[in-house]
């Protein structure tokens, strides 16, 4: 079916910056498709086009837009695609941006188109988007619910504070469906705001970027312990684990990492080399139920990544090292950094190399984690990827603020909508595939 339009604006995000959206109208109707954006933003991803200059802080996406309503659609009309081939409408739009990391049109402009087109297809082929995806990415199964790794607290460049260390997650793997890991994660997110504001004051229930609580801490112990006692005041102490998102390529400076970074007056003396780093890892680990360690290295340090896997069990995810890029997955499977590659659709611009990527790492004996960005709004694209890739696993913010419960929403549609056939990930998390 052929796309009679193609419509872009700009629209608000969570954080109340301007982003890309995108229509697409086929005889179908009209899909649409808003683009998300990072802050703690690997500096290998594509480009996110911004204007510069005064207007919204140099934020504004107005030549993204423009690109969309002048170029890229016009260009995607007249060739008249058949737009349930998405590698075709995709690689088209890779070859009119003709640059390596999307920076001539912008990855967010051809992202929003990427997305809609994808939406359109599935509409046209009257299946819901997870069973398109599946297709489009040879899923076998696609009934797995992922299980959702739940950001309950924030720190890093997410929330005020000094705490370093971006994310704690909780991920309820010991729930036997996706609602009632949801309603586990619930539970402890209230208690766990409760004894925040017991311990640490009032302030310390206000929430940060992703919709965790946001106490003032300084040390990954004082999180640790605060989401532990609350998982255990909630009684599901061993069917909930915890998983840490480090963004450590925020806090790496000179070849050290400083998780004292966001003190103007950090004492150089204090950071930590990545030996040490791995040091404290290795300490969380034994004395905590982490499952999950992301972004424990920085961007391009390589050899702090591979001198330290193999040395817990615990999941190793890249996120900034890879950034959903298939040449740095590569590297990084040749170099086992790490077991597990975060897919973030934005990271690398369009849905065939997103798709392409999480191949890549499954065919390496990898697992995909599908990710949101801390800036969201309330599209739900990544509710069916992860459902549509089989990946087992999503990380998509706190049970907490529309934007991160728009995707939980969206994925208690799907279980519903699969009905008997719904598997949760759960324990199996690190083997999606083979459920
Ligand atoms: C992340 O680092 O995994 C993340 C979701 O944050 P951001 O979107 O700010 O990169
Ligand atoms: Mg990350």
């Amino acid at each position: 079916m052929p796309i009679s339009e193609v419509f872009s604006r700009y629209v608000y995000d969570s954080r109340g910056n301007p982003t890309v959206e995108v229509e697409v109208t086929t005889e179908t109707g009209m899909y649409r498709a808003i683009v998300p954006s990072g802050a703690s933003t690997g500096i290998h991803e594509a480009l996110e086009l911004r204007d510069g200059g005064q207007a919204w802080g140099g934020k504004g996406v107005l030549n993204a837009v423009s690109n969309v309503n002048d170029i890229i659609g016009p260009a995607l009309i007249k060739e008249n695609f058949d737009i349930k081939d998405q590698k075709a409408v995709d690689e088209f739009m890779i070859k009119l941006d003709g640059t390596p990391n999307k920076s001539l049109l912008g990855a967010n402009a051809i992202l929003g188109v990427s997305l809609a087109i994808a939406k359109a297809a599935a509409g046209e082929k009257k299946i819901p988007l997870y069973a398109h995806i599946a297709y489009l990415a040879g899923s076998k199964h696609a009934v797995v619910l992922p299980v959702p790794f739940l950001n309950v607290l924030n720190g890093g460049a997410h929330a005020g504070g000094h705490l370093a260390i971006q994310e704690f997650m909780i991920a309820p793997v010991g729930a036997t469906s996706f609602h009632q890991a949801m309603q586990m994660g619930s539970e402890v997110y209230h208690i766990l705001k409760r004894l925040a504001m017991t311990r640490y004051g009032q302030s310390a229930g206000n929430v940060g970027d992703e919709g965790g609580v946001a106490p003032d801490l300084t040390t990954p112990q004082e999180a640790l312990d605060l989401i532990c006692d609350s998982i255990e005041e909630a009684g599901y102490a061993g069917k909930i684990k915890i998983g840490i998102d480090s963004a450590s390529s925020e806090f790496f400076k000179d070849g050290k990492y400083d998780m004292d970074f966001k003190n103007p007056h950090s004492d150089p003396s204090q950071w930590l080399t990545g030996e040490q780093l791995a040091e404290l890892y290795i300490n969380l680990v034994q004395s905590y139920p982490i499952i999950l360690l992301e972004d424990p290295f920085a961007e391009d340090d390589w050899a702090a990544w591979s001198y330290f896997y193999g040395k817990v069990d615990t999941q190793i995810v890249a996120d900034d090292l890879t950034v959903t890029n298939p040449i740095r997955i590569q590297r990084a499977i040749d170099c086992k950094a790490a077991d597990t590659l975060l897919v973030k659709l934005n990271q690398i611009g369009t849905l065939s190399e997103t798709i392409e990527a999480a191949n890549m790492a499954f065919k390496a004996g990898w697992n995909v984690f599908v990710s949101h960005r801390s800036g969201e709004t309330e599209d739900t694209t990544i509710a069916d990827l992860a459902v549509g890739l089989q990946a087992g696993q999503i990380k998509t913010g706190a049970p907490s603020r529309s934007e991160r419960l728009a995707k939980l929403n969206q994925l208690l549609r799907i279980e519903q909508e699969i009905g008997d056939k719904a598997i949760y990930a759960g324990i199996n998390y690190r083997s999606s595939l083979n459920l």
